[in-house]
C-alpha cells in the first residue's frame, strides 16, 4: 500500500485517530468489527418469522373464514391469539438473542486506540476504518491495518497463510500492487498476533471487508442449514397441518350428509383446525432451549449458537484436548535429567521453594550439567511469575520455577544475556527457540518437544564436555524419555548452539543435547468424573494432544478414557494412512498422541462421516477448521484465542471438561423437556377432534366454541406447557445412550399413549357433556361443562407427562415450583372464565354449581390412572 498520508487521506483521519463522534457514524456505516456476526437478524425479519409457520398460517385462514362468516368475536379472538403467539415468540427470541449477545459481550476482546487523542481500550467491536490502533508483543490483531510507526514488530500469520515462521513488518511504503496479503509488509491483518515489539496503525478493513472476514465468509457459505429438531419439528408441524384438514374436510362432508347447514359446518371445521393445532409448541421450544441456555452459562459452558443446545443432547462422542481440559494445566518440575543423571525436585506448584534431590536422597545445589540445563529452561522462555499466578504458559513457568528453586535469577540472566531473536512455539513445531548475546558470543537455545529436538543434535553435554551423540547415546535418552512420558510426565528437552549471528535460518542442526524436564500436571478430579459420566451416559471420550504419547497414555488411564488398555494412534500414523483408511479405524481409537490441528480436523470429518455426533474442543487458532467443521466446536474461555472462540459454538468459561459433560447432560434436558411438552399438547387436540365427531354421531351440537378451544390451548395449556419447560431432568436422562440422530419427537410409544389419551379424554368430556344436555341444562351450560372437564383433564395430565416412565407418585410436585404456580393460575384463570362477565360474553360461558365442578374433576382424574397403567404395563414389559 502506498504513502501513509494517502491511506489517511482516503479514510479521513489522521496520526490523532477518529473522535468519537465520527467512530459512532462510521460504526453505524460500517457495521461491527465481526467476522461471524455480521448478519444479525433485524427486529422485524425476527417479528416476521414469527408468521411463517404452517400452523400459523391456518389459524389466519380459520379468522377469514370467521370473518366472512360473520363470526366477529370469533374472528377477534382468532387473530388476537395469532398475534399474541407471534408476540410472545418474538419476545422469547428476541431475549434470547440478547441474553446471547450479553454472554458474548463478557467475552470481548479489547483494542487500545486513540480517540478523541485519548489512548483507550475498547470493545474489539467498536473498532472502524479510521481508527488509529495500538499493538504490542502478543497482541492479536483486531482488524487489518496499514501500520505507520513499526519496531521490531513481528507477527505470526500462520492464522492467515499456513506459514508459521513470523514475518518481520515495515511502515515504509511499497508500490508494487496486487501484492497477497503474505507480502504486504507494512500491513498487518485481523486474526493474526504479534509475536515481539510493538507498533500503531490504522484500520484500513474491520468485520467482513478484512482478509480473514473474506476467507470466514467462504467458509461461512458452505452449511446454514436447519437443526435436526427444528427440521423435525417443521415436519411434524407439517402433518399436524395435513391432518387437520383432511379430519376438518371428512367433518365437513359427514355434516353435510347428516344434515346440518353448510355455515354450521364452517363453524365446526374451524373448531375443529384451531383445536388440533398446538399454538404453544414453536413458543416452548424456545423457552425451552433459552431456559437450557441459562442453565449451561450456570454450569460453565457459553452457548452461542441457539441449535447446539439440541445437539448437545444428541452428543456421541467428545474429542478433547488433554492440556488444561483434562488436566488442570498447573504444572511441576518433578525431575530433571542431564549428563546421564536424573535429580528429583520438591516443592507444589509455582512456590520457588523447592530442593533438588539425588538418587540417594541427597540435598544438592544442581551444578554443570544441570545448571546449564536450567539456564536454557530460565532463557528459553517467556513466562513470568506474579502476585497469586503465572504470567505465560504454565509450560514455562514451571521450568522458571525450577530454574528459581536452583537459585537461579531469570531477570538477571536475562540483563546479563538479552535476547536477540526468536522463533516463538507452535503446537506444529512443538518447539521454541531464542537467540541471546552471552559473554561468549551468540548462542542459540531451544526448548520442546524431546524426540524431535534431538533430531537437530549432532552432540550431547555430559560433565561439561560436548561429546558426540551417538546412535546409542540418542536411544538413551529417547528411552529415559519414555520413561518418564509413561509416569505420565510432560517432557521438555533443551539444547542449545554456538552460533555466528542470530540468523533462524540455519539454527536447528548441529545442535548441542543438554537434557530433560519432566513435568506433572495432574488429571482434574471432576475431569475423572466427567469421563466416567459420559461412559454411563454411552459417550466416547477422545484425547486428541501434541503430547507424547506415552504421557498421553499414562493421562488417559489416570482419566479411564480407554480403560485399562486404551488404543492409540500417534500423528506419524496418521500423517501415512489415507482419509479412507482412517475411516475404518477412527472409532477405536482413544488416544490420538504428537498430533496437529490439521490431524484433528481429519480426524473429526472421518468421524462424523461414520454417523457420530461429535463435539470437539480447541484453542489455538490453528483448530479453527475442526472447531468449525465438528457439530459442536468448544473452545477455551481462558486460553483460547480469539479466533477459536469465534469458530466456535460454545465457550467454556472455565476450560474445564466437565463443564462440556454438564452442558450434554443439559441439552439432554431441554430436548426431553420439549418432549414433555409435546406429549402434553398434542392429545388435547386429539381429543378435541374425537369429541367433536363423537358429539356429531350422537346427533349432539358439538361440545365447544373454537374460541373455547384457544382458550384452552392458549391460557390454561399455555400457562402449563411453559412451566413444563423449567421441569429439572431425571435421573435417567445421563445414563441412557444418546438418542438417535434422527430420532423423531414423535416416537412409537408417544404416539400409542397420545392416542390412548385423546380417547379417554374424549370419553370423559362427552359424557359430562351428555350428563348436562340430558339433565336439562342449555347448550351453552353443557359446554361451560364440556370446556371445564377438558380443562381439568389438562391439569391431571400435565402431571403425567413429568416423566415418560416414572409413576406420578416418585415425581414431587415441588420439584417444579413453575408448574405447581401454572396450575393455580390456571385454576383461577378457569374461574375468572366462567364467572367474570367479560369473559362469560367473549367465551359464552355459564356459571357452575360445584357438583358440576366436583364431577368434571373426577371424571377428569381418571387420565392418571389410565397413564399410570400404562406406565406399569410397559415397564414391566421391558
Ligand atoms: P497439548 O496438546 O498437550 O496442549 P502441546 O501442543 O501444547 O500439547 O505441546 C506438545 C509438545 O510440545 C509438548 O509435549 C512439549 O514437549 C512441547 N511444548 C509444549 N509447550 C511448550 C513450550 N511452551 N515450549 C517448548 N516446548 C513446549
Ligand atoms: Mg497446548
Amino acid at each position: 500500500m502506498s504513502d501513509v498520508e494517502e491511506v489517511f487521506n482516503e479514510l479521513q483521519t489522521s496520526k490523532k485517530g477518529l473522535t468519537s463522534n465520527e467512530a459512532e457514524e462510521r460504526l453505524e456505516k460500517y457495521g461491527q468489527n465481526s467476522v461471524t456476526e455480521g448478519k444479525t437478524v433485524s427486529k422485524f425479519q425476527l417479528l416476521i418469522g414469527q408468521f411463517k409457520n404452517p400452523l400459523v398460517y391456518m389459524l389466519l385462514f380459520a379468522g377469514l373464514v370467521t370473518i366472512l362468516l360473520e363470526e366477529y368475536i370469533d374472528a377477534g379472538v382468532i387473530l388476537s391469539v395469532v398475534i399474541l403467539n407471534a408476540l410472545v415468540g418474538f419476545f422469547q427470541e428476541y431475549k434470547a438473542e440478547e441474553s446471547a449477545k450479553a454472554l458474548k459481550k463478557m467475552l470481548a476482546s479489547k483494542a487500545t486506540v486513540l480517540r478523541d487523542g485519548k489512548r483507550i481500550d475498547i470493545d474489539r467491536l467498536q473498532l472502524v476504518p479510521g481508527d488509529v490502533v495500538f499493538v504490542s508483543t502478543g497482541s492479536k490483531i483486531p482488524a487489518d491495518l496499514r501500520l505507520f510507526e513499526v519496531v521490531e514488530l513481528s507477527v505470526d500469520e500462520s492464522a492467515l497463510t499456513g506459514e508459521s515462521m513470523p514475518v518481520d513488518k515495515i511502515s515504509n511504503p511499497i508500490l508494487e500492487k496486487g501484492l497477497i496479503s503474505s507480502d504486504q509488509k507494512n500491513m498487518v491483518f485481523l486474526g493474526t498476533h504479534t509475536v515481539h515489539g510493538r507498533a500503531i496503525g490504522v484500520v484500513v478493513a474491520t468485520g467482513s471487508k478484512t482478509v480473514m472476514g473474506q476467507i470466514a465468509e467462504d467458509v461461512g457459505e458452505v452449511v446454514v442449514s436447519l437443526t435436526p429438531m427444528q427440521m423435525d419439528f417443521h415436519s411434524l408441524a407439517k402433518s399436524i397441518a395435513v391432518l387437520t384438514l383432511i379430519a376438518a374436510s371428512i367433518l365437513f362432508i359427514f355434516g353435510i350428509m347428516l344434515g346440518e347447514t353448510v355455515k354450521e359446518m364452517f363453524t365446526v371445521m374451524i373448531a375443529a383446525s384451531v383445536a388440533t393445532i398446538p399454538e404453544g409448541l414453536p413458543i416452548v421450544v424456545t423457552i425451552a432451549m433459552a431456559i437450557g441456555i441459562s442453565r449451561m452459562a450456570r454450569r460453565n459452558a457459553i452457548v452461542k449458537k441457539l441449535p447446539a443446545v439440541e445437539t448437545l443432547g444428541s452428543t456421541t462422542i467428545i474429542c478433547s484436548d488433554k492440556t488444561g481440559t483434562l488436566t488442570k494445566n498447573e504444572m511441576t518440575v518433578k525431575k530433571i535429567w542431564a549428563g546421564g543423571k536424573i535429580l528429583s525436585v520438591d516443592g507444589d506448584g509455582y512456590s520457588v521453594e523447592g530442593h533438588f534431590i539425588t538418587d540417594e536422597d541427597a540435598v544438592v545445589e544442581p551444578q554443570g550439567d544441570f545448571k546449564t540445563l536450567l539456564t536454557i529452561g530460565a532463557l528459553c522462555n517467556n513466562s513470568g511469575l506474579q502476585e497469586g499466578g503465572i504470567i505465560g504458559k504454565p509450560t514455562e513457568a514451571s521450568v522458571l520455577v525450577a530454574a528459581m528453586k536452583a537459585g537461579l535469577n531469570p531477570e538477571t540472566l536475562q540483563n546479563d544475556n538479552p535476547r536477540v531473536n526468536e522463533i516463538p512455539f507452535s503446537s506444529e513445531r512443538k518447539r521454541q527457540v531464542t537467540f541471546h548475546e552471552t559473554p561468549e558470543g551468540k548462542v542459540a537455545y531451544c526448548l520442546g518437544a524431546p524426540e524431535i529436538i534431538i533430531k537437530n543434535c549432532t552432540k550431547i553435554l555430559v560433565e561439561g564436555t560436548e561429546t558426540e551423540l551417538t546412535k546409542e547415546y540418542a536411544e538413551k535418552v529417547l528411552s529415559e524419555n519414555a520413561a518418564f512420558a509413561s509416569s505420565a510426565f510432560r517432557v521438555l528437552g533443551a539444547t542449545y548452539k554456538k552460533v555466528a549471528d542470530a540468523n533462524i535460518d540455519s539454527v536447528e542442526e548441529e545442535m548441542v543435547f543438554c537434557g530433560l524436564f519432566a513435568i506433572i500436571d495432574p488429571p482434574r478430579p471432576d475431569a475423572i468424573e466427567a469421563v466416567k459420566g459420559c461412559h454411563n451416559a454411552g459417550i466416547k471420550v477422545v484425547m486428541i494432544t501434541g503430547d507424547h504419547i506415552e504421557t498421553a497414555t499414562a493421562i488417559a488411564k489416570k482419566l479411564g478414557i480407554g480403560g485399562n488398555n486404551p488404543k492409540l494412534m500417534s500423528g506419524s500414523e496418521l500423517t501415512e494412512i489415507t482419509d479412507e483408511q482412517l475411516y475404518d479405524v477412527v472409532g477405536d481409537i482413544d488416544v490420538f498422541a504428537r498430533v496437529t490441528s490439521n490431524h484433528k480436523l481429519r480426524i473429526v470429518q472421518q468421524l462424523m462421516k461414520r454417523g457420530e455426533v461429535v463435539a470437539v474442543t480447541g484453542d489455538g487458532v490453528n483448530d479453527a477448521p475442526a472447531l468449525k467443521a465438528a457439530h459442536i466446536g468448544i473452545s477455551m474461555g481462558k486460553t483460547g484465542s480469539d479466533v477459536a472462540k469465534e469458530s466456535s459454538d460454545m465457550i467454556l468459561s472455565d476450560d474445564n471438561f466437565s463443564s462440556i459433560f454438564s452442558a450434554v447432560e443439559e441439552g439432554r434436558v431441554v430436548y426431553s423437556n420439549i418432549k414433555k411438552v409435546t406429549f402434553f399438547l398434542l392429545p388435547t387436540g386429539l381429543a378435541a377432534i374425537i369429541s367433536i365427531i363423537g358429539s356429531m354421531l350422537l346427533g349432539l351440537k358439538i361440545p365447544y366454541l373454537a374460541t373455547q378451544l384457544l382458550w384452552i390451548n392458549l391460557v390454561t395449556n399455555g400457562l402449563q406447557d411453559v412451566a413444563l419447560a423449567f421441569e429439572p431432568g431425571e435421573e435417567h436422562l445421563i445414563t441412557k445412550k444418546p438418542r438417535k440422530r434422527g430420532e423423531k419427537i414423535m416416537s412409537q410409544m408417544m404416539i400409542e399413549r397420545t392416542i390412548i389419551v385423546g380417547f379417554v379424554v374424549a370419553a370423559g368430556v362427552l359424557a359430562t357433556y351428555v350428563n348436562s344436555l340430558n339433565n336439562g341444562n342449555s347448550l351453552e351450560h353443557a359446554r361451560t361443562v364440556a370446556v371445564t372437564t377438558m380443562v381439568f383433564f389438562q391439569f391431571f395430565h400435565v402431571l403425567n407427562t413429568r416423566s415418560e416412565m416414572r409413576s406420578i407418585l416418585k415425581t414431587p410436585i415441588l420439584s417444579n415450583p413453575f408448574l405447581f404456580y401454572s396450575l393455580i393460575t390456571a385454576l383461577l384463570a378457569m374461574i375468572a372464565f366462567i364467572y367474570w362477565p367479560p369473559l362469560q360474553w367473549i367465551f359464552q360461558t355459564v356459571p357452575l354449581t360445584f357438583t358440576e365442578w366436583s364431577t368434571s374433576m373426577a371424571v377428569a382424574s381418571s387420565i392418571i390412572f389410565v397413564v399410570e397403567a400404562e406406565k406399569k404395563i410397559r415397564t414391566m414389559r421391558g
